[in-house]
């Protein structure tokens, strides 16, 4: 046996020494040991990281998001039927992506942003994670300019700025959607990208809102991102990070985004159900105890980027809905504290006919006038304390048996304002128009006119300064005031209308 020399020996160890760190490519994997309602318990995957995407092997996806002792658990995107006991399971050492691509414009997609249009596969180069951590203070900026609704209630009254988060919240059936579809509707030709997001709907309604968009020409600029109902829990819980990753790609891309989550109720109770699976302890409500985690990490990605960044901006309006109007649930409460305000709408005056039925006094908008062009500022400053004293004035007024003659007028004011606000929908008003109503009513020009010939006032005013008076467009929309010339125009164009109709009295 040769022996070895002392430097021989000393250069090998110092050779294993040095490759101590090398890296080897092990692959994680892991084995099925439980499978069912929509999880797997894998042994093994043993470097897996908490959101990774792993890979089983007959096809499917899955997200690890339990990291136990003895083992992970899975959520699956897919059915997974073909899972069984002993199937392998691969670690992809990827937290969760999607492509992403200018191509996304006007398509219908699911969670994992593949087609469901039927329009063939969408071109994408670039992916980015599906949960990405939210703008710090320094890449942003305050919010201040207005995104319009095209509603006056709100452009008026709850103004909501490029940037901000506010949250539309009412029972069911008392016109959630209708709002933020008509905000998407009034985007167009404003350099707006808008995301829909509908979470666990009926396919029936999602189809309706992307035919109202085909209609209106609005699904040049919008996206919509559908997990139906019947779709697996993981997806409809994945499917407002997926809308929020695409909104963030354009924002990061200097345009300016809306996005629409329709509804986080919906998203709150697929995540429950997928956490009560993974056996997380149940808290509130049967909640696991990262809920407000889940919509707060979603709602804080909503930013008004800073110059340096581009001033691009991602708009989003949550939507929850309330049970018989308590906004003191668990999940109302956590979207209300996360997002800047709120537009509350009430089941009482949805069915009165008052649509859209927006509840103006308890609705907010912490940005406030930040978010409003002066014109709007200069007409409509004190619409929203006025419709208040209206409103305590009415039920005071219903117990009355005579009342004077100030009290009747400011009650006939009201009611002719509370008209002038309600709109129907899919016909959203320019700021322009919105101006002119607003002035029109609280300068008491409709008083003399019957309730019921208000909207035709309206109608007729808004024509008329569209056919005859365009100055008074170009004055407000280049100048964003409210100046002499176009009150003076306006007025004008009242006195001829007026002319139109039978005067009482
Ligand atoms: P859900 O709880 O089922 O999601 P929702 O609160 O989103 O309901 P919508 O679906 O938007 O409510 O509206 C309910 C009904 O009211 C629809 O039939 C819609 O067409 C009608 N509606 C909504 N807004 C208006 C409006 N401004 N004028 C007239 N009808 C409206
Ligand atoms: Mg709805």
């Amino acid at each position: 046996m040769g022996t070895l020399r002392a430097d021989e020996i000393i250069s090998i160890i110092r050779e294993r020494i040095e490759q101590y760190n090398r890296k080897v490519k092990v692959f994680n994997i892991g084995m099925v040991v439980q499978v069912g309602d929509g999880i797997a318990r894998i042994h093994g995957l043993n470097n897996v990281m908490a959101g990774e995407l792993v890979e089983f092997e007959e096809g499917t996806r899955g997200i690890a998001l339990n990291l136990e002792f003895k083992n992970v658990g899975v959520v699956l995107m897919g059915g997974g039927l073909k899972i069984k006991e002993r199937t392998s399971v691969k670690g992809t050492g990827r937290i969760a992506q999607i492509p992403v691509s200018e191509a996304y414009l006007g398509r219908v997609i699911n969670a994992l942003a593949q087609p469901i249009d039927g329009r063939g596969p969408i071109p994408a180069s670039e992916s980015r994670l599906i949960e990405s951590p939210a703008p710090g203070i320094i890449s942003r900026r305050s919010v201040y300019e207005p995104l319009q609704t095209g509603l006056i209630a709100i452009d008026a009254m709850i103004p909501i700025g490029r940037g901000q988060r506010e949250l539309i919240i009412g029972d069911r059936q008392t016109g959630k959607t209708a709002v933020a579809t008509d905000t998407i509707l009034n985007q167009k030709g404003q350099n707006v990208i808008c995301i829909y997001v509908a979470i666990g709907q009926r396919a029936s309604s999602v189809s309706q809102v992307v035919t109202t968009f085909q209609e209106k020409g609005a699904m040049k600029y919008t996206i919509v991102v559908a997990e139906m109902a019947d779709s697996p829990a993981t997806l409809q819980y994945l499917a407002p990070y997926t809308g929020a990753a695409l909104a963030e790609y354009f924002m990061y891309r200097e345009r300016h985004t809306l996005i629409i989550y329709d509804d986080l109720s919906k998203q709150a109770t697929a995540y429950r159900e997928m956490s009560l699976v993974l056996r997380r302890p149940p808290g509130r409500e049967a909640y696991p105890g990262d809920i407000f985690y889940l919509h707060s990490r979603l709602l804080e990605r909503a930013a008004k980027l800073s110059s340096y960044l581009g001033e691009g901006s991602m708009t989003a309006l949550p939507i929850v809905e309330t049970q018989s109007g308590d906004v003191s649930a668990y999940i109302p409460t956590n979207v209300i504290s996360i997002t800047d305000g709120q537009i509350f709408l009430s089941a009482d005056l949805f069915n009165a006919g008052i649509r859209p039925a927006i509840n103006v006094g308890i609705s907010v908008s912490r940005v406030g006038s930040a978010a409003q062009i002066k014109a709007m500022k200069q007409v409509a400053g004190n619409l929203k304390l006025e419709l208040a004293q209206f409103t305590e004035l009415e039920a005071f007024s219903q117990f009355a048996s005579a009342i004077e003659k100030t009290t009747k007028n400011q009650l006939a004011r009201g009611r002719r304002l509370r008209e002038l606000l309600k709109q129907s929908q899919a016909d959203p008003l320019s700021v322009e128009e919105q101006i002119a109503i607003i002035y029109t009513g609280a300068n008491g020009y409709l008083d003399a006119l019957e309730i019921g010939q208000v909207k035709d006032f309206r109608e007729k005013l808004r024509k008329y300064l569209k056919d005859q008076v365009p100055k008074f467009q170009e004055i407000i929309s280049s100048t964003k005031i409210f100046t002499e010339e176009a009150e003076a125009l306006l007025k004008e164009a009242i006195q001829q209308n007026s002319k139109l109709f039978v005067v009482q009295e």
